[in-house]
């Protein structure tokens, strides 16, 4: 499964399922997101497969990605989740750090993507050499690989080097996500914060579009970081758990929630009429379902911001929420 065939999937709701089903990392990467160490929160590995066995091949998501933490600590889950999800014809990637490299644990065989970062924190817990050939083994078995590489922005020399090395590498036959450091987790001390805009505008969330469990088995609607590190998630944004709810119920729950929809299809602030907060911040001080009502009109608005979104495709996506000036590199290898 392609890169762009993931991305492609991106505005469509409960087209997929995020899991992290670790918080554990045995890397101590700089900028990590998740602030993950090897000592890190873990829950039993029967909470995630379970969920996954609740789901209904009518009534399925396209794909389960596993992240963490790092989800290769846990390969027998990983392979008893990819098995579960090719029975129902759902298909599994997963986003690894690629510890293990230039090893290849059986259990990435049976995935259909497997996505490595590579940036200039984790090739100095990981060399790239051997991240390379990682990769280089991957795609000579048939997985589809990518890689996720993140620097300070558009101008990082950084980036412009390891792109052209990867580009060179691989012939141009591996896509390459590029993404920016954000200011979470470890990162949240020195790295520059989110822009935070207010605007009338519509300005749609397309990230409420997944369900996302966090690693204690949380089930939010996005993958906000500060929405899955603090507790409680505010109302609208609690999809559930996964030891408590099916995906149905879940899937249900984020494709028909009024507010949900709302801020999938103009925001948050346009959603609520409140700026006070900032894009994300303001998200996570609305209250209720009541702000919002169902409304046929929210609906037949949502199809149209989807389908736009769909329209402007992978690299579409990537221009709103990666680098832009690097967003057509999700399309190499296609
Ligand atoms: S706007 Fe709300 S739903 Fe969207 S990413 Fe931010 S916190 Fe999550």
């Amino acid at each position: 499964m392609h890169l762009a065939d993931i991305l492609a999937l991106r505005p469509v709701p409960a087209a997929a399922l995020l899991m992290a089903i670790t918080r554990r990392c045995p890397l101590t990467c700089a900028h990590c997101s998740t602030s993950s160490l090897l000592s890190s929160e873990e829950h039993p590995a029967e909470w995630f497969s379970g969920f996954v066995e609740t789901i209904e091949p009518e009534d399925r998501p396209e794909l389960i990605m596993l992240t963490g933490g790092e989800p290769m600590l846990r390969p027998r889950l990983v392979s008893s989740i990819a098995s579960a999800a090719r029975s129902l014809g759902t298909r599994t990637m997963v986003l690894t750090g690629g510890f293990f490299a230039p090893r290849v644990p059986p259990a990435l065989d049976d995935v259909a993507h497997v996505s490595v970062s590579l940036d200039v924190f984790h090739q100095r817990e990981v060399p790239r050499e051997n991240v390379f050939r990682l990769v280089h083994v991957l795609a000579e078995r048939g997985v589809a690989v990518s890689f996720h590489v993140v620097g300070s922005g558009p101008d990082d020399p950084y980036l412009t080097e390891v792109i052209e090395t990867i580009r060179r590498e691989f012939r141009d036959g591996v896509p390459i996500l590029v993404g920016r450091v954000r200011a979470a987790g470890r990162a949240r001390a020195w790295a520059t914060a989110d822009e935070r805009v207010s605007s009338d505008r519509p300005r749609p969330c397309t990230m409420a579009a997944w369900p996302t469990v966090s690693a204690d088995g949380t089930i939010a609607a996005c993958c906000n970081q500060d929405v899955l590190d603090h507790r409680p998630i505010p109302g609208h944004l609690r999809l559930g758990h996964v030891s408590s709810d099916s995906w149905r119920s879940i899937r249900t729950r984020c494709r028909t929630s009024p507010l949900l929809r709302a801020i999938r299809t103009g925001g948050p602030q346009w959603a609520s009429g409140r700026s006070d907060g900032g894009y994300c911040g303001t998200c996570r001080l609305l209250g209720t379902e009541q702000e919002a009502p169902a409304s046929p009109a929210i609906a037949y608005l949502e199809q149209q911001v989807i389908h736009a979104q769909l329209s402007a495709g992978p690299a579409g996506f990537m221009r709103r929420y990666g680098e832009a000036r690097f967003a057509d590199l999700v399309m190499l290898g296609r």
